[in-house]
């Protein structure tokens, strides 16, 4: 298969099914996944086709009860399912993240893509430590950056569908040696594309700010890199801001989690959607308005509509006509929906 050169890319938006004009891609979730697989790498030799036990939802859900069956998704026709709804309520495109470590499907997304008539935009790279291949640590920055920079311009794990961002690269707390090596390859690989960069932070309400400085030191562009999760990283004033006032976008991405109980960090307070409304409102009250975007971060199966769960179009159905309740403007609702995501999602 042809490379893409960077200047083919310039401009356009890239999708599972190709090049996009930019114009096209619409109401964007961020941050999703479609086809998936959290469970930690050592607990992966269970059978995945059991049907989860929806009596158990609660736990499941609100208490992130450990279990196989709620963290694997595998199966094409769920994905094609769930990404339809996105376009039935006014969205237009997805973001997958599910990147190496999570068992990447490309091909499945290309044709839950053609099949549910939702875009679809890939990220590429690899997620937090405990979820690599061993072998990654033996690899260079330089590799692993071309590794990247082919996932955007000749295809993504084997496969000719190619990537149209980076990440999410993940980082664990204490940040490790593997996942600087991971970013600061990344931060190559957007110099090389012109691809953002999204990033999951480390649980550490000091670690975002750790990732700017670390993102400066290796000249990338803060303007079209995201801080994903800060519903579960920051929560005060202060550190919101100054990561705001530094230039990078902050991403909220875990609409439809309405329990403060947070089981991979119970001393912090999950918000809640209105809570994250009321912050994303001092956001742009500060002048930000365009360095937001919002998404579900859809990552268990008891989230899905078919087992009671949220689902993909929870953001359209409850959270917009929340925020017109609220005073958000049509133009501000439109900059984190549209605009932002459209400018990111352009190669430059
Ligand atoms: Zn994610």
């Amino acid at each position: 298969m042809a490379r893409l050169t960077r200047d083919a890319m310039r401009g356009k938006a890239q999708t599972v099914l190709g090049l996009i004009d930019p114009a096209e891609l619409g109401s964007t979730l961020m941050h999703e996944h479609l086809i998936w697989n959290i469970t930690p790498p050592p607990e992966r030799d269970k059978p995945v086709a059991e049907a989860l036990d929806l009596g158990q939802w609660w736990d499941l859900q609100t208490r992130m009860v450990k279990d196989y069956r709620n963290s694997t998704q595998l199966d094409v026709g769920v994905a094609t399912r769930a990404a339809a709804e996105v376009v039935q309520h006014g969205g237009r495109t997805i973001v997958e993240l599910t990147i190496g470590g999570l068992m990447p499907n490309p091909e499945g997304l290309a044709q839950a893509s053609r099949e549910s008539g939702t875009q679809i935009v890939m990220g590429c790279g690899h997620y937090v430590h405990d979820y690599q291949d061993p072998a990654n640590e033996g690899r260079s920055v330089d590799t692993l950056a071309q590794e990247m920079v082919d996932q955007i311009q000749l295809g993504a794990w084997g496969t000719e569908v190619r990537a149209g961002l980076l990440g999410e690269i993940g980082c664990q707390w204490p940040w490790t040696d593997l996942e600087k090596k991971m970013l600061a390859a990344a931060c190559l690989a957007q110099q090389e594309t012109g691809a953002a960069l999204t990033i999951h932070p480390a649980r550490h309400e000091d670690h975002p700010w750790m990732l700017v400085e670390f993102l400066r030191a290796h000249g990338a562009d803060l303007s079209r890199t995201i801080i994903d999760h800060i519903d579960r990283t920051i929560f005060d004033d202060e550190r919101l801001f100054r990561l705001a006032d530094a230039g990078v976008i902050l991403e909220w991405d875990l609409f439809g989690q309405e329990s403060s109980y947070y089981q991979p960090n119970p001393d912090i307070d999950m918000p809640n959607d209105a809570q994250r409304l009321r912050d994303i409102r001092k956001v742009i009250d500060r002048g930000h308005g365009d360095q937001i975007v919002i998404s579900h971060d859809i990552c268990h199966t008891v989230q899905l509509t078919e087992n009671g769960g949220h689902g993909y179009a929870h953001i359209y159905k409850q959270v917009l006509p929340l925020m017109r309740r609220r005073g958000f403007t049509e133009a501000e609702i439109d900059a984190i929906m549209v605009g932002t995501p459209r400018r990111l999602l352009t190669f430059i």
